[in-house]
């Protein structure tokens, strides 16, 4: 039960919503329902893709006090930071910056 998205309910005036895990769906792990009427609101991603996003924006809030980074390293992952999920070509970019700097 965390993080509502902001926006209002389709059936009711809620705005509150609930984030819950749908066991039964196989491409999506979570869910928000309203947490009033119970209407269905948007698919979720699950905590391990939240938690490792947050992990990689954490990096990357890092790498960017380097002053080393070049201007395409310092675009890239610019241009990467809100993505939850990176491409494998993304991921092994990303990869390369962080070790070399
Ligand atoms: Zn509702």
């Amino acid at each position: 039960m965390n993080s509502t998205p902001s926006r209002l309910c389709h059936k009711c005036p809620s705005f509150t919503f609930i984030y819950i895990p749908c066991p039964n769906v196989k491409v999506h792990s979570h869910k928000y329902v309203c947490a009033a009427c119970d209407a269905f609101h948007s698919w979720a991603p699950s905590p391990e893709t939240i938690q490792n996003h947050q992990n990689r924006q954490n990096q990357i809030d890092v790498a960017l006090q380097n002053p080393k980074l070049s201007d395409f390293e310092r675009r890239f992952l610019e241009s990467v930071y809100e993505k939850r999920h990176l491409s494998p070509k993304q991921k092994a970019m990303f990869d390369k910056i962080m070790a070399v700097n």
